[in-house]
């Protein structure tokens, strides 16, 4: 009998079985999945996400992996172009965007280091449920035998797609439909060492450094260009490059040499599902999902891994009812995230509204604004603080003035 199961072992799942296993608790992680293994993903992540990892001992592996560090960003809209970098959250001054291959292999590792038991290449096929209360799984190791492992709380941090949330039936409370899909490769022979975000006519381009001197390019478009876009992928890709960032686009097809294939997604729809219940919780993006434009998900995995494990803490050893704890865990979640779900819907339309784009075009020419603006992102300040209707008044004012 375990304390806890957690399902799915990346950038949720392992986390939270290493936090639980540090309190002293009997943790099985599982995941279909054998580490190292990619998934997709393109993998930039936030100071706030950098300064979890630090503070769990995980930094300095992911640095010592030779991923660059970025510290200075672009993020632009037609015309404007909004530049510079946060000052330090948390101690983090720059940001790095490791593969998905060395990061989670690292969490993997940091959860077994802590004393979890990690169990790869196992798929979790069952919930156990007795009278109402999850109680365990059945599942197997790929051509193994079905066991039964049992816990005292199961937790789904087994993505997207969760079978854990689909076998407790969750409900989705919040929906927000997917506007874009996703391709992105990797490119050797490139130059950038910066992230750069660009949005144009219903495309945008995403560029930065990652392990082994590749640069990560990634397109996204509206999901009615999808069926045209795949007739011709390699072409659709530059001719995006071609459109917003020409002379990125040059330089891609004179000196860049794509490593690696094309890979694709449809996004899903933007979502918050109930997370908890008898004997279960949710994290990661099996709880709460949102579009990848912003970046948030693994450093939102990481900030309510760390508050699930606590509430989850609270629950096994008795300072309040296991369900209080949970309620809590959703609660908070849901405040702290709302800014960032909100502008990344916003955002991921790719067609400002009205005030939004009156906010990025005063951002182009305020250096200490941008500041704040890459610190809202970053997670060094929340969305209710930098949109706070003074401190916009202020800037559209500053910029009428100037
Ligand atoms: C195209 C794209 C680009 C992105 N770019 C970024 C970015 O730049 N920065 C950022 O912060 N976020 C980004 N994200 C989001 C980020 O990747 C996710 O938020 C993050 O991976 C969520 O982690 P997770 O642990 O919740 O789930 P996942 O990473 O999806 O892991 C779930 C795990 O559960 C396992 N699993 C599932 N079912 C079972 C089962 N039945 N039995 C056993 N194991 C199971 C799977 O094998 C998997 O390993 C991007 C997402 C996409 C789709």
């Amino acid at each position: 009998m375990y304390d806890a199961i957690v399902v799915g072992a990346r950038c949720a799942g392992s986390p939270v079985g290493m936090l639980l296993a540090r309190q002293g608790h009997r943790v099985l992680v599982v995941d279909r999945a054998t580490f190292p293994s990619d998934t997709i993903s393109t993998h930039y992540i936030q100071q706030r996400g950098l300064a979890r990892l630090r503070d769990w001992g995980l930094l300095d592996q992911v640095i010592a992996t030779g991923v660059p560090p970025i510290g200075h960003m672009t993020v632009s809209y037609h015309d404007i172009v909004i530049s510079g970098f946060a000052e330090p959250i948390n101690g983090i001054d720059v940001t790095y965007a490791p593969r998905r291959t060395e990061l989670d292999t690292i969490l993997v590792e940091g959860a077994r280091a802590a004393g979890a038991e990690v169990r790869e290449n196992y798929t979790v096929r069952e919930l156990i449920i007795e009278d109402g209360v999850v109680v365990g799984i059945r599942g197997a190791v790929a051509g193994g035998e079905v066991t039964e492992e049992r816990a005292r709380i199961v937790i789904g941090a087994d993505g997207t797609n969760s079978f854990v949330a689909d076998a407790v039936g969750a409900e989705t409370y919040t929906k927000v439909g997917a506007e874009c899909f996703v391709y992105y490769t990797y490119y050797s022979g490139l130059s950038h060492t910066e992230f750069h975000s660009r949005i144009g006519a219903g495309q945008q381009i995403g560029i930065w450094p990652t392990n082994d001197d590749r640069t990560l390019v990634a397109v996204m478009r509206k999901l009615d260009a999808y069926p045209d876009f795949r007739g011709d992928v390699e072409n659709n890709f530059l001719s995006i490059a071609r459109d917003i960032v020409p002379e990125f686009a040059e330089e891609l097809v004179s000196k860049g040499k794509r490593e690696d294939r094309f890979y694709p997604m449809r996004y899903p729809d933007n979502y918050r599902r109930q997370s908890f219940g008898e004997g279960w919780a949710l994290v990661g993006d099996a709880a709460y999902h949102k579009d990848p434009l912003t970046g948030l998900g693994i450093s939102d995995a990481f900030d309510y891994a760390a508050l699930l494990a606590e509430r989850v803490h609270e629950g096994l050893t008795g300072e309040r009812p296991m369900t209080e704890a949970l309620a809590d865990y959703q609660r908070e979640r849901d405040e702290k995230s709302q800014s960032g779900f909100e502008f990344t819907c916003s955002i991921s339309t790719l067609e400002l509204t009205p005030q939004l784009l009156a906010v990025f075009r005063a951002l182009g020419s305020n250096e200490e604004y941008a500041k704040d603006f890459f610190a809202m992102i970053g997670g060094g300040m929340t969305g209710e603080e930098f949109f706070a209707p003074e401190r916009i008044a202020k800037l559209l004012g500053a910029t009428a003035s100037a």
